[in-house]
């Protein structure tokens, strides 16, 4: 029995226990936002270990992002216990790693060292003598050609009729012959290396198979070609697999990611049964209605129904503040107010008391979610200053930049010798460890140091070596100091989702998370949806699917907020309201006027914004 003694189907709706009790075969489960899609993944999970005794090594459950996958541990290690554990759960870039240090180690050859974001971009400028920026641009086309070839050799076809330009040809071959020169991979090949072993060797495909005997799949609408042709190949003719999805929250489309294949999984697998979810069971009324208004334009497959079951009345509040640096104060006095307890004075509602109902709200309950990841700066600032502790994943590509240029700077103080060779031995083992399912127990700062090495290349730390600066002395010799410190230089928080801490999340990274109260900050046309001067390639449909995704991260309080003035590309400008928030009727929300703070700041802001509203 499960550890609560309770039967793992007994948490689950009808509708949701009926999807969880077929485990045999190919399953789809098509359902909007907290409709308990995860739920029911994690309880079939813990219903085909506990009930039907399949173990838990067989059970892989793949996901798109860390912290989607330490909360698909989490719940199982809740449902499940010790057996939790030993379920493989993990990103798709996760699961293409272990797969090929397992072949590596088979065959007895050194396992796959990743290349930074700096490092790939140096190797290639250095190789073909042009600039960084031309360099990173040739990368971004190699990137777009390596989803569909994970080879240069796979290509032939493509480069034969003459559809890829010859300079991105050239840069391509020249890049892979780098690469493989210095046993590097870059995180595009975790996953297509990982596709042309499963294809090309049939004992990698059998031992992967044996894994994924009853594989589940989150978030299965952002899939991409190179991760559907890892999943076709995980899934032996007849066998078990559950997808899972809401083609209504597809949002990373700019990244190749294709719905399509959503929508081909029937074909794929003709077998397949399909179960719809309606209930949702995350959000207040209002918080679902105007979700549901703001995707209701979205094309649709038949109706899109989702039926708001959650309790609380609280209408989807809209701040309007003069500033940039007005509209983080305001978010962090609300949150201020809102952590007063019981007893706060609820400036929007002019009432007294929690407008929830449902108990005292601590740090972790409050999550902001922005567009792009400047907007963090304005609120990391107001928040550092207010002493509330928050939390922030960063970007990849910056934690990569940031982490890459700590390690180097901190491994270049040290001088060749013993404190050396641990440092490099430290970085390539933390750097395998990254891809262990068992992670989420490890102390946070070996977490974040981890994610910082995992991204450096053995060549960073090879020539930093030839350099002479002094991190011993900073560290004192001391390792674990030196990886605190790197997690520190990186700025790679470590994310904890136990932590009682404030969330400040980018929208993309908030998805399959749930936060009681939730501020969606710049809710501008420009920012939502994104558009960049001179460049008319926004796609307002994707933007607007982000915007519901982030709407429907909430529970019980739903902040729309919005600067009236914006800092953007170097300009002060005045913006107007997101087209998405009109989208809102009026009945739903509940407008306030700007904060005292922000009047007293500005009142030529406050006379306008009344204006506009
Ligand atoms: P998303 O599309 O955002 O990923 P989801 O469909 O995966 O959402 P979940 O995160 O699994 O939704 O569930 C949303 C919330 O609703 C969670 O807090 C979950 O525990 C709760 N929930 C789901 N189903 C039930 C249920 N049958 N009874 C009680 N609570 C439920
Ligand atoms: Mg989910």
């Amino acid at each position: 029995p499960a550890p609560g003694g309770a039967a793992p189907l007994e948490a689950l709706d009808p509708e949701q226990r009926a999807a969880a009790e077929i485990t045999d075969g190919a399953l789809l489960l098509l359902a909007g936002p907290g409709t308990g899609k995860t739920r029911t993944l994690t309880h079939r999970i813990a219903h085909l270990v506990l009930d039907l005794g399949v173990p838990p090594e067989q059970c892989l459950a793949i996901t798109f992002t860390r912290r989607a996958a330490d909360e698909l541990r989490e719940r199982l290690g809740a449902l499940l216990g010790e057996a939790g554990g030993r379920v493989p759960a993990m990103t798709f870039h996760a699961l293409g790693l272990s797969l090929l240090r397992e072949h590596a180690q088979g065959a007895g050859v050194a396992p796959p060292a990743i290349a930074g974001e700096r490092e790939r971009t140096a190797l290639l400028a250095a190789a073909l003598g042009v600039s960084d920026r031309r360099a990173a641009r040739l990368l971004a086309d190699i990137a777009a050609l390596k989803r569909r070839y994970p080879r240069h050799a796979d290509a032939r076809g493509a480069l034969a009729s003459g559809e890829i330009d010859r300079h991105v040809d050239r840069a391509w071959k020249v890049y892979e012959d780098e690469l493989a020169a210095r046993g590097l991979l870059d995180l595009d090949d975790l996953i297509g290396h990982a596709v042309l072993l499963l294809e090309e060797q049939s004992g990698a495909l059998a031992a992967a198979r044996e894994r994924a005997r009853y594989l589940s799949i989150d978030e299965y609408q952002d899939i991409d070609e190179r991760q559907y042709r890892l999943v076709r190949a995980l899934v032996a003719p007849g066998g078990n697999v559950c997808a899972i999805g809401d083609p209504d929250q597809a949002i990373y489309g700019f990244r190749g990611a294709d719905v399509g294949f959503f929508f081909r999984f029937q074909q794929d697998f003709p077998a397949a049964r399909v179960v719809r979810l309606k209930r949702n069971y995350r959000s207040s009324r209002p918080i679902v209605e105007a979700a549901l208004q703001v995707i209701a334009p979205s094309p649709t497959l038949g109706a899109r129904e989702l039926l708001p079951s959650a309790g609380g009345v609280e209408l989807v509040a809209v701040h309007e503040s003069p500033t940039e640096a007005a509209e983080a104060e305001r978010v962090v006095h609300t949150i201020e107010r809102m952590l007063g307890g019981s007893t706060f004075f609820s400036m929007d509602s002019g009432r007294v008391g929690d407008p929830a109902g449902s108990g005292e709200y601590s740090f972790s309950d409050f999550a902001v979610l922005y567009r792009t990841e400047v907007q963090s700066e304005r609120l990391r600032e107001a928040l550092a200053r207010s002493g509330m502790p928050f939390q922030r994943r960063s970007d990849r590509r910056l934690a990569e930049r940031a982490g890459s240029e700590a390690l180097a700077r901190a491994v270049a103080g040290t001088p060749p010798g013993p404190l050396a060779a641990r440092l490099k031995a430290a970085a390539a083992r933390l750097r395998e460890e990254v891809a262990q399912p068992g992670l989420a127990g490890a102390p946070p700062a070996a977490v974040a140091a981890e994610e910082g090495a995992a991204f450096l290349g053995e060549a960073d730390v090879d020539a930093a070596l030839e350099l002479h600066l002094a991190l011993a002395e900073r560290c004192g010799g001391d390792l674990d100091r030196f990886l605190i410190e790197l997690a520190v230089c990186a700025e790679i928080d470590a994310w904890d989702p136990r932590a009682d801490r404030i969330s400040l999340l980018t929208l993309h990274a908030a998805k399959g998370l749930e936060f009681r109260v939730v501020f969606l900050v710049g809710c501008e046309d420009g920012l939502l949806p994104l558009r960049f001067p001179g460049r008319d390639e926004t796609d307002v449909a994707e933007e607007r699917r982000l915007f519901y995704v982030g709407m429907t991260r909430a529970r019980e309080r739903l902040f729309l907020t919005r600067a009236m003035q914006r800092a953007r590309h170097g300009k002060v400008v005045e913006t107007e309201v997101s087209p998405f928030v009109r989208e809102v009727e009026e009945r739903l929300l509940q407008r306030a006027g700007p904060s005292p703070e922000a009047q007293r700041g500005s009142r030529a802001g406050a006379d306008r914004q009344m204006k506009l509203f």
